[in-house]
This record gives structure tokens, C-alpha cells and sequence, in this order.
């Protein structure tokens, strides 16, 4: 057994169910880091929203460790690099990290292994970002998923680890480490964040997940798509950032009333990050070409963002963007349906603009949601069209849902809320509709095919 341990947290914020930790915990002496890597925060001003949640859950993390007698140390710089400094500094001997299957946490690891190797330390990578960790699931074939119901059964068929303890409180060994320097505002934000954001780290989801669950993991099947309920759990920022273990919420859920729906979708997250993992290319490029879109970064994009299409649902969608960092599900299916078939706009501008703005903003989920949508992605049915006007009628009948994030329209009762006649949007000051959906979704399809087929 090592005598001296470093747990380096990366996106698993948390002291349950933490496979890094508990290895790191079985070494006399322990030490426990977070570096923020100057690659992923750069001044900070693109992502204030996941700064802000990422402070509060450093901030959270610090304490709980605190509680069980260790000390959070916080670096910056190059990722790989400060690893290894601390590891100079206290004599560590093996690094202990979650695996993790993006380009990024590979690179900067596969750095850490060559100065294990220059220096003489060793780095174990462990499960705890997925609930199967990508790579362990493939086809008859031997290669990843790429087709999410197949994967699913075998997802669900798997043996899954049984969740950890938090580990014991080590006080009484690591006394001397000396008092905890207390944190406030690990990263500094160069823009102002979202302001419904919700609060980051373990302890705030955990309660709301359970606060979710009581009430209504139940009704979740059935009531998931119910736009002014909000009746989703809302733990995605919480999975991100590793402050909820996603293996614990899904074998403490799936087998209660309403939790294989709900289960179903936390195998979609791991879907997407098995297959970014094994194709990590396929956060930039189209895994099937859906030809050039013909709009671009102009003044319908710049509309699209501020929730100003004159489609109000669309609005509502980007305006609850803004306010919270948090878009419902359904609702990114539609308006990012509406930026890459009726503006003809490439997802990838798209998918970018949400990465700026989710709280939840992940490479593997964004992204490939993203090409889902714009038919370049896994869906089997690439060709399909989210109405923004019958989405609205059908998941917000009563209107609440658009009334909540677009004023101007509050006074408009449904159904004349869904699409409002000229007179009455020029009356409360509503845009008019930026296109005409049908005629935009002609365009597209015309477009669309003379593009692939002249590609074949
Ligand atoms: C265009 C687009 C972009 C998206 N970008 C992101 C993103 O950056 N980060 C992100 O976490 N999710 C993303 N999603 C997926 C989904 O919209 C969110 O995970 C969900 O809305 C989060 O709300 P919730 O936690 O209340 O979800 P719930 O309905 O309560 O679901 C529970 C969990 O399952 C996972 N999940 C649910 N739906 C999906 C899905 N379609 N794909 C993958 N995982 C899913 C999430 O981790 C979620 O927290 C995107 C979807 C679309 C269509």
C-alpha cells in the first residue's frame, strides 16, 4: 500500500460514492486537489454561469472534506503540470483520478503519465462520471453504441458497482496538515452570472434531489414533457460537476415508482459520453452530413439568442436561457429544431451559444443533443421537424410556461398565445415571426437533399 495518496477532483465534486477518494482514503496519507486548468476557464467571461456553480461547489467540497479530515488544496495553471508540482511538494506516490472519456481529460492526463513516468509516481484512473464507464459496453461487433435503444438494454442488463461510503474522518492521523484556509471564491468571474442560477455543489443537490424525488420522481413518465409544471429534476448541472454520483441516483431510483423513465434518461448521458469518448471528433463534425447550411452568424442568429424569433415558444426557451442557465429539454429540442431547420443555421453555432450559457453545458450531452436535432446525429430519424407552434399548443396549453419568461406576452391568454395574430403582437409589443415555418421548412428540405444526394 502507498504511504502517500493525492485525490485529484476533476468533475466528481463530491464525498459519496467516490471511487478516487475512497482509493486515495486507503493510503496513511492523503491529500486532496482541484487545479483549475487555465485551458477549460480561460478569463472566465464565456462561462459565468458554470464558474459561479463550480466555486460554490469547490466551496462545499472544501467543508465536506474538511469534515472527514482533509484539506481541498486549489491550484492554477496547466493541469497536468500542477498535478505534478504537488505531487514534488508532498511526496505523493500514486495519483488517484476519475476516468474520464473527453479529449481534454485525456490529453492533460496522458501528460500526467509521462511525468509519473519522468518522476516516478504512478496514476490510477477510476470509474464514477457515468454509471457504466464508457468503454465497457460495446456491440456484437466489439464497437461502441451508436444506436441508443440497444445500448440501453445493455446498459440496464449490466452489473453495476454497488454505490461507496464517504470514508472514514481521517482527523486524528492528518492532524498535523494544520487549520483549513477557508474559501470563498475559488475562481474569480470576469462577467455577472444568471440570476435564478442554481446553487452548486454536493450538499444543494442532494437535497434537491431528494426534495425532487418525493414529490415527483412518481408522475415523472407521464409528466416530464408538462412545460408549465417544470416537473424535471434539474440534477444535470449536479451530474456535471460530479456533485451528485450518477451511479448512486440511478440505482437509488430505477426500481421506484417512475424510475425507469428516469432512469432511461440518465442512460442517454451515458450514451453520449461512451460515444464521444470513443469519437471524440464528433463534437465538432457531423457524424452523417446533413449538407452546408446556407445561414450563418448574422442578425437571425443574433435574434434567435435574445429569444426575439416572434415564435413564442422558441422565445420563452432562450429567454429561460438567460434568466436561469437552464433550458427545459423539450424546449431545447425546439428551438435548437428551429436555429438548424427553419434558419438553416449549423448546430454548431447553436450548440456553441449554449455552451456559453447552460449551467449543465457538457461536451458529450451538448453536443451530441445537438446533432441529434439537426438530423446529423444518431437520431433514426433524421428527417424530423419540431413544429414550434404545435409544440407550444401541445406541452403549454394554458400558455404558463411562455407567460413565466416572455412579458410581453403575459396579458395573452392560450390558445392566441401560441401564435398570436399581427395586431395583437404589434399591441404588447411581441416581435413579428421572424420566418414562415412552413416555407423555412421547405427550403430546408430542398436544400438538404440536393446537398446529400449531390454528395453520394
Ligand atoms: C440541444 C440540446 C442540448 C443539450 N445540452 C445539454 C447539456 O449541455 N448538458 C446536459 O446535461 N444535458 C443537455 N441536454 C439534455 C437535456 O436537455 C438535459 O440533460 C435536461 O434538460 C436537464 O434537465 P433535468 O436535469 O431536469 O433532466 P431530467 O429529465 O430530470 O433527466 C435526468 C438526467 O438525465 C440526463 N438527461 C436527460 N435528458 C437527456 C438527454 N437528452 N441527453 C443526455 N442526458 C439526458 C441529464 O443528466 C438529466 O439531469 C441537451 C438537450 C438538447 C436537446
Amino acid at each position: 500500500m502507498p504511504s502517500r495518496s493525492l485525490c485529484v477532483f476533476t468533475r466528481d465534486l463530491r464525498v459519496r460514492d467516490n471511487p478516487a477518494l475512497v482509493a486515495a482514503c486507503d493510503s496513511p496519507d492523503v491529500a486532496a486537489l482541484f487545479v483549475i486548468d487555465d485551458r477549460i476557464v480561460g478569463d472566465g467571461s464565456q462561462i459565468a454561469n458554470r464558474l459561479q456553480f463550480l466555486n460554490e461547489s469547490l466551496v462545499n467540497l472544501g467543508a465536506s472534506l474538511h469534515a472527514i479530515g482533509l484539506e481541498l488544496m486549489i491550484r492554477r495553471g496547466d493541469w497536468a503540470s500542477s498535478v505534478a508540482i504537488v505531487v514534488r511538494e508532498r511526496g505523493v506516490e500514486v495519483v488517484h483520478v476519475a476516468h474520464d472519456g473527453s479529449l481534454i481529460a485525456v490529453r492533460r492526463v496522458k501528460a500526467l503519465r509521462a511525468a509519473g513516468e519522468r518522476d516516478g509516481f504512478s496514476i490510477v484512473a477510476h470509474p464514477g462520471i457515468t454509471v457504466v464507464a464508457p468503454g465497457t459496453l460495446a456491440t456484437g461487433h466489439g464497437t461502441p453504441y451508436q444506436v441508443f435503444t440497444p445500448f440501453y438494454r445493455r446498459w440496464l442488463a449490466a452489473e453495476w458497482r454497488p454505490p461507496l461510503r464517504i470514508p472514514e474522518n481521517r482527523a486524528a492521523m492528518q492532524a498535523s496538515q494544520g487549520a483549513r484556509t477557508p474559501m470563498n471564491q475559488p475562481i474569480p468571474i470576469a462577467a455577472v452570472p444568471a440570476i435564478e442560477l442554481a446553487r452548486g455543489g454536493e450538499t444543494a443537490g442532494l437535497a434537491a434531489l431528494r426534495e425532487w424525488a418525493e414529490s415527483r420522481l412518481v408522475g415523472y413518465a407521464d409528466g416530464h414533457d408538462d412545460l408549465a409544471a417544470d416537473a424535471t429534476s434539474r440534477i444535470s448541472a449536479y451530474l456535471h460537476f460530479g456533485c451528485l454520483s450518477p451511479l448512486e441516483v440511478a440505482t437509488r431510483l430505477r426500481d421506484r415508482p417512475g424510475g425507469e423513465a428516469f432512469a432511461r434518461q440518465l442512460g442517454w448521458r451515458d450514451f453520449f459520453h461512451q460515444l464521444l469518448a470513443s469519437r471524440p471528433e464528433f463534437a465538432t463534425v457531423d457524424i452523417r452530413s446533413a449538407g452546408t447550411p446556407t445561414g450563418g452568424a448574422g442578425e437571425e442568429f443574433e435574434r434567435w439568442c435574445r429569444g426575439e424569433t416572434g415564435f413564442p415558444l422558441v422565445d420563452a426557451g432562450m429567454r429561460q436561457l438567460l434568466r436561469e442557465g437552464f433550458m427545459h429539454n423539450r424546449v431545447r429540442m425546439v428551438v435548437a429544431s428551429f436555429l438548424t431547420k427553419d434558419l438553416d443555421i449549423s448546430w454548431q453555432l447553436g450548440a456553441r451559444y449554449f455552451m456559453e450559457h447552460l449551467v449543465d453545458g457538457d461536451v458529450a450531452n451538448n453536443q451530441l443533443n445537438w446533432q441529434w436535432v439537426a438530423g446529423t446525429g444518431t437520431d433514426s430519424n433524421p428527417h424530423r421537424i419540431f413544429n414550434p407552434t404545435r409544440q407550444s399548443q401541445r406541452f403549454d396549453p394554458n400558455g404558463a410556461y411562455i407567460h413565466r419568461y416572455v412579458p410581453e406576452l403575459r396579458t395573452i391568454a392560450a390558445p392566441t398565445v401560441h401564435d398570436p395574430p399581427d395586431d395583437v403582437r404589434h399591441f404588447v409589443g411581441y416581435s413579428e415571426a421572424m420566418v414562415n415555418h412552413a416555407a423555412a421548412i421547405a427550403h430546408y428540405r430542398i436544400r438538404r437533399a440536393s446537398d446529400v444526394n449531390g454528395r453520394l
